[in-house]
């Protein structure tokens, strides 16, 4: 993976985020307070501006930049749990390059998912996304297995985040976050050679 494909990907990944983020609200309205799309949207904007302001020149450089900006901007339980995951891809790039092998690659973003929130599979979370996109991994590279793994969160009943708070009223509703982690996954797999 050279820097111009990683840059493909989370411009595709903005783009896409912005596009969703009225979705992406919504989906947050009835588990959750409805501000996810938006929270991500507001990152995002804030991560372009960053890396345009001052160009990374490596992959470490890249997703550091993009962690920070994450991190600082989007708030709520998704702004440390995607920030955390672009500078766990930041540390894993100095060491080899992601293309060596994308699943380890994407697996220390998923640690620092679970590090952090704690969650484990069956939770309604974005690690609901993030665990089978990894372990299927290269199978699960398509838009059909994505949408499928994010799809499959809506029987789940939420044990951690806000949506635990609505207990069994939390089954039926797509987790909001699972989506957004869809769509930076789609991106990767439009933007990276597998
Ligand atoms: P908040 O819940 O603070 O309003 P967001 O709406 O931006 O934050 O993000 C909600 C999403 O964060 C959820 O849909 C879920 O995927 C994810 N999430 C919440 N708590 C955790 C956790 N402990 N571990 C992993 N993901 C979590
Ligand atoms: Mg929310």
């Amino acid at each position: 993976m050279d820097l111009k494909q990683a840059q493909a990907w989370l411009n595709t990944f903005f783009i896409s985020i912005e596009e969703h983020k009225a979705y992406l609200s919504e989906l947050d309205n009835p588990i959750g307070d409805g501000d996810h799309g938006f929270n991500m949207a507001r990152g995002c904007t804030a991560a372009k501006a960053a890396l345009e302001a001052t160009p990374p020149t490596d992959l470490n450089g890249l997703f550091k930049s993009v962690g920070m900006s994450l991190l600082s901007k989007v708030g709520g339980a998704a702004g440390p749990l995607y920030g955390s995951v672009f500078l766990a891809f930041a540390k894993a790039s100095l060491e080899r390059n992601p293309s060596d092998d994308y699943a380890a690659f994407l697996r220390t973003g998923l640690e620092a998912i679970v590090l952090r929130g704690k969650a484990t599979v069956g939770e309604k979370t974005m690690v609901d996304v993030w665990h089978p996109f990894i372990e299927q991994f290269p199978h699960s590279a398509s838009v059909t297995v994505i949408d499928a793994l994010v799809e499959a969160t809506k029987p789940l009943k939420a044990t951690k985040g806000r949506a635990a708070y609505l207990g069994d009223r939390s089954i039926g509703h797509t987790d909001p976050g699972s989506f957004s982690s869809g769509l930076l996954f789609k991106a990767f797999i439009r933007s990276v050679s597998l």
